[in-house]
C-alpha cells in the first residue's frame, strides 16, 4: 500500500458486519474459559490479551498502522513520548553502558539522558549533528550500546545525517535509534537510511489536534542481536523474569525488541497508552498525509516572508536554501520538512516579547504540531532560568522565537505576522 493509503486505512481491516472505525476497547482485563488458555498467554505461547497494561487490541491496531508507516516489523504504543525514548534506549541499555546522542535533541529527551539515566549508571557522549565520521568514531567506547539522534531537531531544527550516524553505528555493533516526530513517516522513512528503531512522540503531528499525549516505538526488524550478543544480553540470554526465553532467540530479529520491551518494561514501568487516547491518535493519522504538506507548505510561506523582513534578522527553516541543513533536507526530506520555523528578531528580547503579544492568530503555547498556529520564545519560557550568554551556547538566544504554522490560510498567518512586526 502506498503511505497515504496506510495512513487512512492501515493496521485494522474489519471482517463482515464488524464496526467500520477502530472499535475504542475499554476494558482492563479480558475473560478465558480455562486456566490452561491463559497461562499459554503468559507463556507468550499463544496471542492474544491479558491485561491493557500490557496489551489492549485499540492500542495494538493503532501500533501496527505506524509500524506499516515507518516500513518497521513491530511497533507499540507508549503514554508520551518521554516513555517511548526512555524505553526504546533502557530496553538495550543497563548500569555501566554507554550512549552517542546528538546534541540537538529535544530537551526532555537531553534531560532524560543527561541526567536522570545517568542516575541509573548509564553515561552519554554527546556529539554535534554536524560531527565528522572520525569525530562519531571517537565517541564510542567498548560498552557503547546505541546511537540516539533526532532527524529533525526539536528545537534546534538541524537535520540527522541518518546514513552517516548509521553507519558509525554499525561498524561499532549498535542499534541507530531516531526520534522522527518532525517529519512524520509521510516525510521520512529512517529505517530505509539505516536507522533500526524509530520513535515518536505522537503527541505532535501524528495527533495533530492537541487532543491526546503519546508515543511509539518502531522496530525495524533489520539489527542482529544475536551477531552482537554479548553486547545485548537482555535480548540474547535467558529472562529469568520471563520463564527464562531469550528474546532474540524466540521472537527473531523481527520481534524480539518490542516484545522485550513489552513484556518487561511495559509490565514494570506501566507507561501504557489509553485505548480513548489511541483511537484520538488513529483520527489524527488518518489525515496525517493531507495536513503534513499543508503544515510544511504554511512553514516554508512564513519562513519566505520572514526571511526578506528587515525586522527579521535570521530564519532557520531547512526548507530555505539559505539553511546549512538544505542539501541534506533535499535528500532526506524531498518532500518537505515540518511546520515548525525558528527566527531571530532584530531588536532582541524585546521585540521578541512585543511581537508575540501583539500576535492575533498565532497562539503562545509550550506546544508544537498542533493544527492552530502557535510559538514561543524559549527565552522567557522553556528556558527562562538562563542568562542571555548561557540562551546563546544553548542554540536559543533571547530574540528566538519558535512558531509551529498550522492549517490555516498561509496569508492570513503572513498577515498576522506582519501586522505583529509592525508593532515591534
Ligand atoms: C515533544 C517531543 C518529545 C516528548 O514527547 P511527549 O509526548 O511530550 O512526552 C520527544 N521528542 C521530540 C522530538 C518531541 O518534539
Amino acid at each position: 500500500m502506498n503511505r497515504d493509503t496506510i495512513c487512512v486505512q492501515g493496521g485494522y481491516t474489519p471482517g463482515n458486519g464488524e464496526p467500520r472505525q477502530i472499535p475504542i476497547i475499554q476494558s482492563t482485563t479480558f475473560k478465558y474459559n480455562t486456566s490452561e488458555d491463559m497461562g499459554k498467554l503468559f507463556d507468550l505461547e499463544a496471542d492474544g490479551y491479558f491485561y491493557s497494561r500490557l496489551q489492549n487490541p485499540t492500542c495494538d491496531a493503532v501500533a501496527r498502522k505506524i509500524a506499516a508507516l515507518e516500513g518497521g516489523a513491530a511497533a507499540m504504543l507508549t503514554s508520551s513520548g518521554q516513555a517511548a525514548n526512555f524505553f526504546a534506549l533502557f530496553n538495550i541499555c543497563q548500569c555501566g553502558d554507554h550512549i552517542v546522542s546528538s546534541s540537538t535533541i529535544y530537551g526532555g529527551t537531553f534531560n532524560l539522558i543527561s541526567v536522570t539515566m545517568a542516575k541509573m549508571g548509564i553515561e552519554v557522549t554527546f556529539v554535534s549533528p554536524t560531527a565528522s565520521e572520525e569525530e562519531l568514531d571517537a565517541a564510542f567506547r567498548p560498552n557503547t550500546k546505541a546511537v540516539f539522534g533526532e532527524t529533525i531537531a526539536n528545537p534546534a531544527l538541524t537535520v540527522l545525517d541518518i546514513e552517516k550516524f548509521a553507519r558509525a553505528a554499525h561498524a561499532h555493533g549498535v542499534p541507530l535509534i531516531v526520534d522522527n516526530t518532525f517529519p512524520t513517516p509521510v516525510n521520512c522513512r529512517p529505517i530505509e537510511w539505516g536507522a533500526d528503531i524509530v520513535t515518536h512522540s505522537t503527541t505532535k503531528y501524528m495527533d495533530g489536534h492537541g487532543a491526546a499525549v503519546g508515543g511509539a516505538i518502531v522496530d525495524s526488524g533489520n539489527f542482529d542481536w544475536m551477531a552482537h550478543a554479548d553486547k545485548f544480553p537482555g535480548l540474547t540470554t535467558p529472562d529469568e523474569s520471563y520463564h527464562g526465553i531469550t528474546y532474540a532467540e524466540r521472537f527473531g530479529k523481527g520481534g524480539a525488541f518490542i516484545t522485550k520491551a513489552t513484556a518487561q518494561l511495559m509490565r514494570d514501568f506501566g507507561c501504557c497508552q489509553s485505548p480513548q487516547s489511541a483511537f484520538i491518535l488513529n483520527l489524527g493519522l488518518e489525515s496525517l498525509h493531507v495536513r503534513m504538506a499543508r503544515h510544511c507548505a504554511n512553514a516554508l510561506a512564513v519562513a519566505r516572508f520572514l526571511e526578506k523582513h528587515p525586522k527579521v534578522a535570521y530564519v532557520d527553516y531547512c526548507g530555505l536554501e539559505s539553511s546549512p541543513y538544505h542539501a541534506l533536507a533535499e535528500k532526506y526530506l524531498p518532500n518537505g520538512s515540518c511546520g515548525v520555523v525558528s527566527f531571530g528578531l532584530a531588536g532582541g528580547r524585546e521585540a521578541a516579547s512585543t511581537f508575540m503579544k501583539s500576535l492575533r492568530l498565532a497562539a503562545i503555547e509550550t506546544h508544537v504540531a498542533d493544527a492552530r498556529t502557535c510559538c514561543l520564545n524559549p527565552a522567557s519560557s522553556t528556558h527562562r532560568q538562563m542568562n542571555d550568554e548561557q540562551l546563546k551556547a544553548a542554540g536559543v538566544p533571547a530574540e528566538l522565537v519558535r512558531m509551529s504554522c498550522g492549517l490555516e490560510a498561509s496569508e492570513d498567518l503572513i498577515a498576522d505576522i506582519a501586522q505583529a512586526l509592525d508593532k515591534v
